[in-house]
Parts: C-alpha cells; sequence; structure tokens
C-alpha cells in the first residue's frame, strides 16, 4: 500500500480490567464520525480477541502487541504478574507493531491509554500529537498528577504515612475532602517498585506534555475546581464522558446471554425494587465479606440480581441460590447499563469502579459502596462528600447488618429518596452532556480537530 496523506492513528491500548474495552469504543466513536481517517488499534491478542464481537468498521483497524507472557506461561491467576510481564515489554512491543503500520501507511497521531506514558516519546519521535486518554474521573487524574508533591509533603515511609493517614490533601486545589488514606496505591503507600506503580509515576511527569488529555467524566458534574486546575496543568483537558452514553450499543457488554433484562422485566410493575450487585471485571470480595453479604441478601428478603464470576459461585453457601430463587437472579456477566437504566433497579451495590460509578449516574440508581484499590476510595469519597448519592457500607466493609442498613436506606428510607432525587438530576446533566449540543460531544469534536490537525 502507497503511503497517503490521510491521517493515520495510532491507538495505544493498556489491556487489563475494563481499559482496552473503554479505549476501542472511544476509537469506534471517532472511526464513525471520521470515515476518512484511519485508526490503527494496538493491544494484546487476548484482549483483541474480547474485541471481536463488535462489528468491523472500515477504518478500524487491530493489531496484535506481544504480552510479555514468557512462551508456556501458565497464569496463576494473578494479574500483577501478568502486569509485570506485559510492562516488561512495553514500550518495544507498541514501537514495533507502530513502526510496522507506519511504515504502510504514515502515522500521523497517536492516541493512548494515559496509563501508556512512553506514547509521547513514540509520538515525539514520529514527529506527531500525542492525545492521552484518562478512563477515570478528575480527581484521581489530578492526585496522581501530585505523586510528587504529594510525596514531599507526606513521605513514602511507611512509618511516616501511616502517622498521617487522616490528614486532608488540601495543599492540592479543589482535594481538600480527601485524605491521605484515600489516594490510590503507589503515591505514598503499597509496594512503590510494582512496576504499574512506576509506570503511573512515570505517566504523572509526561501527561502535561501532552497535546490533549480526555478524560472520561463530564465537564458540569465534575468537581469545578479540579477540571479547572487540571485546565491549568494540562495542555488541553477534555472532559468527554460518560463513555456509557455516547454508545449506542455494545456487543461486549449489552448482550444479554443470560436473560437478566427478562428477568428484571417481571418485576418492572415494583419501580426501584431491586438491588443490583456487581464489583467490575477485577475485584472480588474476600470470602468473609462475600459470606456477609449473602447473609444481608438472604435475610433483608429484597430481590437482587448479582454479577458474580464462575469460580465464586461455588463459595456460596449450599442452598442459598435455592432459597433465593425467584427472588434472587446470580449471573457471571449482566449487561450492566441496560442493568442499570432499567426501571427496577433502585441500588447498586459497587466497588466504585469509575466506570460503574458513571453508568449508575447515567442511568440515575443511587449506590451502597466497598471500595477497594486504585482510585475506588476516592471516587467513593466524592460520591458521599460532594454529590450526595451514595453511602458506604458502614465500618468500610460489607458486613451482614452494614449493607442491610444500606439496603433500607436507599430503599426505604427518606434520606434514599433524596439521593435518588440528586443522582436524577446528575442523570440529566449526563444526557445533556452527549447530546448533540453537550459538552461532552463538543468535546470529543475537539479531540477529533486536534487528531486530524496533525495530519497536516
Ligand atoms: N460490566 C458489565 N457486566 C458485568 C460486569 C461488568 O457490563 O457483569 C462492565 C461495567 O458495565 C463497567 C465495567 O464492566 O463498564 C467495569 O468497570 P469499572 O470501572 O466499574 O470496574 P473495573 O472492572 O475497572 O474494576
Amino acid at each position: 500500500m502507497a503511503p497517503s496523506n490521510k491521517a493515520h492513528v495510532a491507538v495505544l491500548a493498556f489491556p487489563f480490567s475494563s481499559h482496552p474495552s473503554a479505549l476501542f469504543f472511544l476509537a469506534r466513536k471517532l472511526s464513525e464520525w471520521a470515515p476518512d481517517v484511519v485508526f490503527s488499534f494496538f493491544c494484546t491478542p487476548k484482549t483483541n480477541g474480547s474485541l471481536s464481537s463488535w462489528p468491523a468498521l472500515p477504518n478500524l483497524r487491530i493489531y496484535d502487541v506481544a504480552d510479555g507472557l514468557p512462551v508456556g506461561h501458565v497464569s496463576k491467576g494473578r494479574v500483577d504478574d501478568e502486569i509485570d510481564f506485559f510492562l516488561g515489554a512495553t514500550p518495544g512491543n507498541y514501537r514495533e507493531a507502530v513502526k510496522r503500520v507506519d511504515e504502510i501507511e504514515k502515522v500521523s497521531c497517536v492516541v493512548s491509554d494515559a496509563f501508556l506514558w512512553f506514547a509521547r516519546e513514540m509520538a515525539e519521535e514520529m514527529g506527531v500529537a500525542w492525545v492521552a486518554f484518562w478512563i477515570a474521573g478528575a480527581c484521581a487524574l489530578s492526585v496522581h498528577l501530585n505523586t510528587d508533591l504529594i510525596r514531599r509533603k507526606i513521605g513514602t515511609r511507611t512509618e511516616e504515612v501511616s502517622a498521617r493517614m487522616d490528614e486532608s490533601l488540601a495543599f492540592i486545589p479543589g482535594c481538600s475532602q480527601f485524605r491521605v488514606r484515600d489516594l490510590p496505591e503507589g503515591i505514598v503507600f503499597g509496594p512503590l517498585d510494582f512496576s504499574l506503580f512506576k509506570s503511573l509515576h512515570r505517566m504523572s511527569q509526561e501527561l502535561p506534555r501532552a497535546t490533549a488529555v480526555l478524560v472520561n467524566t463530564v465537564e458540569e458534574m465534575d468537581y469545578d475546581p479540579v477540571l479547572d486546575r487540571l485546565g491549568t496543568v494540562l495542555n488541553k483537558c477534555l472532559p468527554v464522558g460518560p463513555l456509557t452514553l455516547l454508545a449506542p450499543t455494545r456487543p461486549d457488554s449489552d448482550s444479554d446471554p443470560y436473560s437478566c433484562l427478562p428477568w428484571l422485566e417481571a418485576r418492572a410493575h415494583d419501580p426501584a425494587s431491586v438491588v443490583y450487585v456487581g464489583f467490575g471485571t477485577v475485584i472480588m470480595p474476600p470470602p468473609s465479606e462475600l459470606a456477609a453479604l449473602v447473609e444481608a441478601l438472604e435475610e433483608s428478603g429484597v430481590h437482587f440480581l448479582w454479577s458474580l464470576k464462575d469460580y465464586m459461585r461455588e463459595s456460596l453457601p449450599t442452598g442459598f441460590l435455592d432459597r433465593t430463587l425467584g427472588r434472587g437472579l446470580v449471573v457471571p456477566w449482566t449487561p450492566q447499563s441496560r442493568v442499570l437504566g432499567h426501571v427496577a433497579v433502585g441500588a447498586f451495590i459497587n466497588h466504585c469502579g469509575w466506570n460503574s460509578v458513571l453508568e449508575s449516574i447515567a442511568f440515575g440508581v443511587p449506590m451502597i459502596y466497598r471500595p477497594f484499590f486504585a482510585d475506588h476510595r476516592i471516587n467513593a469519597r466524592i460520591l458521599s462528600q460532594v454529590l450526595g448519592i451514595a453511602v458506604e457500607v458502614k465500618g468500610g466493609v460489607l458486613t451482614k447488618d452494614g449493607v442491610m442498613d444500606g439496603l433500607d436506606l436507599l430503599l426505604k428510607r427518606e434520606e434514599g429518596k433524596k439521593m435518588r432525587e440528586r443522582i436524577g438530576a446528575l442523570k440529566l446533566i449526563a444526557k445533556n452532556a452527549v447530546g448533540e449540543t453537550g459538552s461532552s460531544t463538543k468535546n470529543l469534536k475537539t479531540a477529533l480537530e486536534i487528531i486530524r490537525g496533525s495530519a497536516a
């Protein structure tokens, strides 16, 4: 194929948790809007395989990069090991793969998951723009960008950090409601020498050099001072969320192989009566918490739909599924957005993963949360302290009483009604943002202009 002047965007995905599907969706959206631009999407073979259910687009091509796993590697189910191997193979694996397509059709812009900081170097070497995509919220991005400052103020030695866990992060504009303990691992605590945390630190230094950073949030909804501040630190900060609402259909997450929607439909006569339980694609609560959750669901008598991976199903107590037959449905996968959009669903027990949070907002379902790691605690603080649309399960871990109390609050009490009203208002804001003239639509168009502009 002869080199052309067509814009050709190399899209580099980070292949873990919900990262690749979010970036793939974004790439699809841009491909649909700009049929004249070619998008080459790079990710590991396993992830690319899982994206194959999406209908093909003529200007979106998919390429494999090495996952770094040693030949004959047998997974012990530890995602950290796989991340280690993968990051060990970067940036060489992406460089090699991008070079191959660049030789055929000149790359004119690099779009990457923000985690892949080396995309800045690659873009610079090719003399093109780097547009980074931050899959999570603005506050989480802000604390990462301030890693060096936080380390200077708080320290990184276990004893000094432990003694300061309850201190506020007020020294970062817009972050006074966060405490040191809310920070994601890898900033001042957690194994700072873990490859992913070293990468995130490097990301915090490189992102201010990106031509633009797209953030999966809504301009009018995210915590204003943080977005304002990001606008001064980054060359261009473009909130483009919630991605879930920009998607007309998402074959990977919208199919309903376990018939959750007909099951919910049978409850449609009783709006906001079903609790949906789901902890995302990675997290599994420890066995003791799982047992407590089971007891709470059983004793509360509520109707529930639970997305629970097959391997955890065995941990459910004998007889639980039989005893709750008819009022409970436990399946390994749900079309989550459509579930949250169903009139019967009135509460969502989750881990505060950002996609789940945004989906809950997009469909107006208040939450009960049990945060685990990464940005979960930051997200949790925003939901309860700033937006008032969720409650933490009492004591921070899943206990029978804590879950039952949360369910009672959200489904029966006046406080729950108020939360539903508040999240209902945010739902409208989110809907407007992705409308034809909404802020996220405009920002995504600006991103497309940047991508096209760099083709000149
Ligand atoms: N998801 C889904 N069905 C399931 C479980 C998860 O559609 O049964 C989707 C969910 O809609 C969300 C993503 O997987 O878009 C999970 O992302 P989140 O950021 O909440 O958590 P993570 O998986 O990154 O921990």
